[in-house]
């Protein structure tokens, strides 16, 4: 159930999508106006301005995708949690039971040479009893079996919050099983996306053939694991519907579900994978079930054996011999244009993170995280919180009926920082010192089975969806809580050594960004305990909705890369969340600066004045260097837009900007039509 984190993930609103370890590129971190390109109009172009110099003195390192302005940040906490690995790992007297794991787990994947002298055979057991499948329904229990330990071929089962009732905990089953990054790779004809159908079957291919068999019975394979993904695609909802929750909104019983889809055995499945005796579940797609019920029938059970056997192949592949690790690559590379593998220890130490990422996130905060950074964060959402009151409360567009529930949820939202303040209990997990998949295949069960075991119980509202280390933050609809992991607050997010208007830039706008989404189109639809309730009145939805067709018009006119334009309804939480981060950021700066009777807030710095650090700071952030096949992947799957209009777009919507730059009506960073939500 590996992508079962991804899975809640996905119902998270996170400030990025795929935070990536990097190698060392210069200028630093920080704030500095070195990045500032002084030959740009900042009217004109504001992003080029603020990030022109970084651009010019940036280069994305050959194992990396891309290279954001914080990605030194992700680098310097690979290299921390790699100094606490190789010690974990050395052992010696004293080494207690999570030092054991971790250091366990990462000196059986830095072991190369055993991986390779093993070649396929950690994977013979798992790959003989799909052989041995004797007709659909035992087809089933193997499923369930590579469910627990493995991949989610076919669907994806997990436990989230009832949408309906928060605190309590029910069983999900949702569409899944493809290896591309979406379902458009399969169903559209886009030519980036025929291509990459040719490179998964040209990778499926090698790794059959790795696997032992002839290359022209691989190829046969290849083609029908690329068949059987495509049906499944084409019975999966795209990510853009998606968005709206109502869309995955469909709970029944366990006998519904399973009259719904019989080829897919449910109440088999279920019991096979432990789980408790639920009444209810949630079928996120019933579409997909009961179209792919219908592909189920028509299959023949060795293309279902191929397909599931592929699905487990390619899982591990990265922890295979070296052929195996090559070709996995391969396909990383055609969907990123990344040049070169990252270094063994960087893929490592990613694996004990990914596995059991609170027990390397312990060790982490007590060599990073103190007290004092804490404080200064929570003053800032403080701040930030009674600037969005402020912005709710004077919004000429809502009615004070609507304001009134809008203030109770805003007043209802929790925060995370740093760190949980009790940490998962990883004793039951076997980490052996040589056994790489036997360990990952462990380390997955007790993830699988620990998510199972929240059926039918109330919500743990003290977990936390990422792992300290983690350069990103979210917001949880159905938890209605805003989180930020340690390794976000950190320059260029926040600086302790810099002005307010700089940190107000960054770190402030984040939190005003992950509070917005509280009040995005998906957010607006969950009430303050996160249960999917409509809070407003009729003509303040109608008002919202026009609001953000704005938003959604403007960013759908960006051209990301080539002639691919941004996809504005894919992006809209994210790009309504920057725009509504910016204002209530600035409005809480601005605050800031009426309040100090000193004048030192007021001060220019650098010869700017606060406001216009802060845009700097805000433009400082989404500094990037994108590789175009990344890029061209990020349009079709991230909800987050490129850095470039994560500034511009917003900045040309705001009188504010335009005051502090002193721009003028035409001149490109200022829009004709200004969007304004929140
Ligand atoms: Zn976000």
């Amino acid at each position: 159930m590996r992508a079962l984190r991804l899975a809640l993930l996905l119902l998270l609103a996170t400030v990025f999508a795929f935070a990536q370890s990097t190698s060392p590129s210069k200028p630093g971190p920080g704030f500095s106006i070195d990045n500032i390109d002084k030959s740009i109009d900042p009217c004109v172009d504001f992003y080029q301005y603020a990030c022109g110099n970084w651009i010019k003195n940036s280069e994305i390192p050959a194992d990396r995708a891309a290279w954001q302005s914080f990605s030194e940040l992700n680098e310097s906490n690979l290299e921390i949690e790699h100094k606490i690995l190789e010690k974990a790992a050395a052992g010696g007297p004293g080494r207690n039971a999570i030092d054991q794991k971790i250091g366990d787990l990462y000196g059986s994947c830095m072991d190369e040479k055993a991986a390779d002298g093993k070649g396929l055979a950690p994977l013979k057991p798992e790959l003989d009893r799909i052989a041995a499948v004797k007709d659909k329904a035992g087809m089933i229990d193997e499923i369930a079996h590579i469910h627990l330990v493995g991949p989610n071929p076919l669907f994806n089962f997990y436990s989230n919050s009832d949408l309906h009732n928060a605190d309590q905990v029910i069983a999900y089953i949702d569409q899944g099983g493809l290896s591309l990054p979406d379902r458009d790779y399969y169903v559209k004809d886009d030519p980036d996306k025929v291509e990459m159908r040719k490179h998964l079957a040209e990778y499926a291919t090698t790794v059959f053939t790795l696997a032992g068999q002839s290359p022209e019975k691989a190829a046969t394979s290849a083609d029908t694991v690329l068949a059987v993904e495509t049906l499944l695609a084409a019975a999966s909802m795209d990510r853009t519907k998606r968005r709206d929750p109502k869309t995955r909104d469909h709970k029944m019983t366990r006998e519904e579900a399973a009259a719904l889809a019989p080829n897919f055995y449910l109440t088999r499945y279920f019991e096979d994978m432990g789980a408790p005796n639920f009444k209810e579940l949630n079928v996120t797609n019933p579409d997909f079930f009961k179209q792919v019920n219908g592909v189920l029938a028509a299959l023949p059970l060795d293309s279902l054996k191929t397909y599931v056997t592929w699905h487990v192949l390619r899982d591990a592949a990265p922890w295979l011999s070296q052929p195996f690790v090559e070709a996995n690559f391969k396909m990383r590379q055609a969907l990123t244009g990344q040049k070169k593998i990252q270094d063994r220890w960087k893929r490592c130490v990613n694996l004990v993170d990914g596995s059991l990422g609170e027990a390397l996130g312990q060790r982490y905060v007590e060599v990073t995280f103190g007290a004092e950074g804490k404080q200064r964060m929570l003053k800032m959402v403080d701040a930030l919180e009674k600037s969005l009151d402020n912005d709710i409360q004077g919004l000429d567009w809502m009615s004070p009926e609507t304001k009134k529930q809008a203030k109770v949820k805003l007043q209802a939202i929790r925060n995370k920082i740093g760190y949980p303040d009790k940490w998962r209990d990883y004793s039951s997990v076997v980490i052996k010192p040589s056994d790489l998949l036997g360990n990952v295949e462990r380390a997955t069960e007790f993830e699988s089975k620990r998510q199972i075991a929240k059926i039918d119980k109330p919500l743990d509202r003290d977990e936390w969806g990422m792992t300290p280390p983690e350069v990103n933050a979210y917001y949880s609809g159905s938890f209605n809580e805003i989180v930020f992991p340690a390794g976000i607050l950190q320059p260029p997010f926040f600086d302790k050594n810099m002005d307010d208007a700089v940190n107000f830039g960054g770190i402030g706008l984040v939190i005003g960004h992950e509070l917005t989404h509280g009040f995005d189109d998906q957010g607006r639809k969950f009430d303050p305990q996160g249960n999917l309730r409509d809070w407003w009145t009729e003509q303040d939805g109608k008002e919202f909705d026009k609001r953000v067709s704005c938003v959604a018009d403007e960013y759908s006119n960006f051209v990301a890369v080539d002639n691919m334009k941004l996809n504005g309804r894919l992006t809209l939480g994210e790009n309504t969340a920057d725009n509504g981060g910016a204002r209530v950021a600035l409005a809480a700066l601005e605050h800031m600066i009426a309040d100090d009777k000193s004048g030192k807030e007021a001060q220019k710095i650098d010869g700017y004045t606060p406001e216009q650090r802060f845009f700097l700071g805000f433009g400082r952030v989404w500094c990037e260097k994108q590789r175009p096949e990344y890029l061209r992947m990020q349009v079709s799957t991230n909800p987050h837009s490129p850095g470039k209009y994560r500034v511009n777009g917003v900045v040309q919507n705001m009188p504010e900007f335009q005051k502090a730059w002193g721009c003028k009506a035409g001149q490109p960073m200022v829009a004709e039509n200004a969007c304004h939500v929140w």
